[in-house]
């Protein structure tokens, strides 16, 4: 369900309370002129109230049967909030797993090229242990005269390579116009950086249905990257992965500076699964390996790598693609780290 006001206090349910309480609470916000998101957990269930604030201050809620707490949301991020979960979000695209204990490792080429190139790279990935595919049918790139993306035709290319090896596909939408062709194609719809804060595009997948993964913008702050997330969960999709790739600083050596602060950072305030793109971040391929691996001690819950059969010949960052045939040294070194966090792939 679309949330149309802003959730203003949270309403956390007791473990035993049952169905009837919840939405007993729900009827008694609805009469006094308050809408509610109710969020089922693991261990208990919460009820975001949107309303006025000081209207629902006075309603007597935490008297109410089965309502253990009443907290006002102060951030100005609601539904990603942590305290609107009970436990960590767990994405599950085709039994793949990202968040809570589940590590996502997302491994493909930069941009769909051809046919063999991408199942080259789906199969080197796949038999590593990836647990999903990445390409780009649609690029965003910085010069118009730059090697644009395959549109459709890529998009038919990683729904074969789905077919022919099992991974789940990330792929990035856009563009609106786009979503019906990239809905079919994706398990997981990728937001780039450049689009973070496209808030009709950040809508549109919101309504989707398919699982998202939100790239943070080169200068966004990790707030806006919460609140574009905001956008998504807001129409009823709260299967959102949050991506940090690298931000603008001062420094040319890596072509962003990764910023791995934020992994702590929006852990503490997202219940969201954080990944990390050590690739975009370094731009060069020397840099990937030890990029990754201090995300994974950071405490992301994935990463999304460029693989790439050839990567001197690719259409688009060329220099910080790994090759297939690195690929597997590479997973296992992340697998044995993300156990020593506590993490299996997913
Ligand atoms: C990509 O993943 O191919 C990409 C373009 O990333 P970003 O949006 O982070 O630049
Ligand atoms: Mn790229």
């Amino acid at each position: 369900m679309a949330v149309t006001g802003s959730p203003e206090l949270l309403i956390v349910m007791g473990a035993a309370a049952t169905t009837e309480q919840v939405e007993d609470v729900v009827a008694r916000l609805a009469e006094a002129g308050a809408d509610a998101h109710v969020t089922p957990g693991k261990d208990a269930t919460v009820i975001g109230a949107i309303g006025e604030r000081d209207l629902l201050s006075q309603l007597p809620l935490e008297s109410y049967p089965g309502v253990e707490q009443v907290l006002p949301i102060l951030k100005p991020y609601k539904l990603v909030s942590k305290e609107m979960r009970s436990g960590p979000t767990v994405i599950d695209v085709r039994g793949r797993r990202v968040g809570d204990g589940y590590f996502g490792l997302i491994a493909g080429p930069c941009s769909v090229e051809y046919r063999e190139q991408t199942m080259e790279a789906a199969h080197a990935v796949r038999d590593a242990g990836a647990s999903m595919l990445r390409g780009g049918a649609f690029k965003p790139r910085s010069s118009p005269y730059a090697f644009q993306g395959l549109g459709q035709e890529g998009l038919d290319i990683l729904k074969e390579a789905r077919e022919e090896t099992g991974l789940p596909i990330v792929t990035e939408l856009m563009d609106a116009r786009d979503v019906e062709a990239v809905v079919d194609a994706a398990d997981v719809i990728q937001i780039g950086a450049r689009n973070m804060q496209n808030f009709t595009l950040l809508a549109e997948v919101g309504r989707s249905g398919k699982a998202v993964l939100l790239k943070r913008g080169a200068s966004a702050t990790i707030e806006e990257l919460l609140m574009a997330a905001e956008y998504v969960l807001r129409e009823g999709n709260s299967e959102v992965m949050l991506c940090e790739r690298g931000i603008r600083t001062f420094e040319r050596a890596t072509r962003f500076t990764l910023d791995l602060g934020a992994v702590p950072v929006l852990k503490l305030e997202t219940h969201l699964p954080v990944i990390v793109d050590p690739s975009h971040a370094a731009g060069r391929r020397d840099l990937v390996a030890p990029l990754a691996r201090a995300a994974v001690a950071a405490g992301a819950d994935g990463i999304i790598v460029e693989v790439h059969p050839r990567p001197d010949e690719a259409l688009s960052d060329a220099s910080q693609q790994i090759p297939s045939a690195e690929f597997a040294r590479f997973a296992d070194e992340i697998r044995a780290l993300a156990s020593l966090m506590g993490k299996v792939i997913g």
